[in-house]
Formats: structure tokens, sequence, C-alpha cells
């Protein structure tokens, strides 16, 4: 999941981008206007985070613009405690939600939640054979087992969820996991599978049932191209 911050302010932005980034999601930062447009134009993400006074181009203007290229991502607007105008137009500008500064961060990451959750357009909770990936709090469990996943492996794999059965490449997985300025190689991406492997291997080695089932869990690799998940019931076939 990526989401873009466009916040002119240095303190509130570092502050929301460490709490994003913990919880396990690649952050972009813009601080003006004009950079938080260009950003969405050329880049799709999962939630805008905007803060309604920015430089150059307001948060408003920027908004509408999103929403005239018929862009449907989930918008989370911060306003001024006192900014009641604020928010009635930047909902009715599209936006999905807002936050009045200042605010607790918890809040914040429950909205960022369950807005990032509403616009993949998918459950909250993903099956995959004896796979279970939870979105809203991000838990993976295997037989009812929970695996313990660092967030980039958590990062991966629930890209590799949400589309199982389909093609990733690691290109996408790079794009999914890092925000601007920050480096994941793609050497450091066939490492996270590899662990990520290890630990659905050895989650599901002594359940012989669901593997009987055609429960196994198989992360393929494409040569030259990616990964696929593949989905439980094609393995059922081979
Ligand atoms: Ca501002």
């Amino acid at each position: 999941m990526r989401i873009l911050i466009a916040e002119d302010d240095e303190l509130i932005a570092d502050a929301l981008t460490r709490a994003l980034k913990r919880a396990g999601y690649a952050v972009d930062n813009a601080t003006t206007g004009s950079e938080a447009d260009a950003a969405l134009a050329s880049q799709t993400y999962d939630l805008l985070v905007l803060d309604l006074g920015l430089p150059r181009m307001s948060g408003i203007e920027v908004l509408q613009r999103l929403r005239n290229r018929k862009s449907t991502c989930p918008v989370l607007i911060l306003t001024a405690r006192d900014g009641v105008q604020d928010r009635v137009t930047g909902l009715d500008a599209g936006a999905d939600d807002y936050l009045t500064k200042p605010f607790a961060l918890p809040e914040l990451e429950a909205r960022v939640r369950a807005l990032t959750r509403r616009g993949t357009g998918q459950g909250r909770v993903v099956m995959l054979g004896p796979l279970r990936y939870d979105q809203a709090d991000r838990s993976v469990t295997v037989d009812g087992h929970s695996l313990d996943l660092s967030a980039r492996e958590t990062g991966v794999l629930e890209v590799l969820v949400l589309r199982a059965g389909r093609l990733v490449s690691k290109e996408h997985l790079v794009d999914h996991l890092c925000g601007w300025g920050e480096e994941v190689s793609l050497n450091a991406i066939e490492v996270y599978v590899h662990r990520l492997r290890k630990k659905l291997e050895s989650c599901v080695e002594n359940r012989v049932e669901s593997c009987a089932e055609g429960g196994r869990l198989r992360i393929t690799t494409v040569r030259g191209l990616g990964y696929c998940m593949e989905k439980p019931d094609a393995n059922a076939n081979l």
C-alpha cells in the first residue's frame, strides 16, 4: 500500500510519515500543492492524506484536479479546528474523511486503515487455501496459526495474496514497499520472498490435511519476470 502525504508542516509530515511507515505502508511526502498534484498525476496511490493549506496550489484544488481525472483514490483531509467551511468544501469536492488538527496519531492510523480497506474494494479478509490475510490489522494466519512476519515481508505477501494467480513483477513489489528516497534493491526483494517461502513452508509442513486438500501455499518464481502466488485450487490439479 502506497500513501501520499501532502503536508507543508515539517513536524506533522515527519510524524505522519514515521507512524505510517511503522505500520508497513510505503509513504511519499509532498510539501506543496503542485508537487502533490504532479505525483498524483503520475502515480497510483492507495490513499492521499491532504492538508488543505498548502503553498503553490491549495489542497482543495489538488483534490478537484484529482477527481477531474476520475481518480477514486481515497482522500483524508487535514483541517484546522475552526475550519468548518474548509471541511464542508473538502467533503463536497470529493474527500472521503477528515481530521482536525491537532489530532492523535492512533486516530489517524485507524482512519487510514478504514480508508485503504475501502479503497481496495476487497473484503477485510482474504482466504487462500489454509492462509487467511486480514487487511484490517495486516495479520496472517495459516490454519489458524499466526505467522510472524516483518513489516516488509507482510508488504510483499499482501501484494502476492491480493493478486494471487497473477504475475507480480519485482519492480511492482519495490514500488509497493518504498517511498521516495528509500532504496529497496531487487536483491532485497528476493531475500524477502525467500524468507516468506521458508515461513510459509514451516507453517504448512506439519499440517498434512490441508496439504492433501491442495492447500499448499506456493510462491512461484517466473524467471526474469517476477513472482506468482499460486492459488491452492490450481495446485490440486497438478
Ligand atoms: Ca499547511
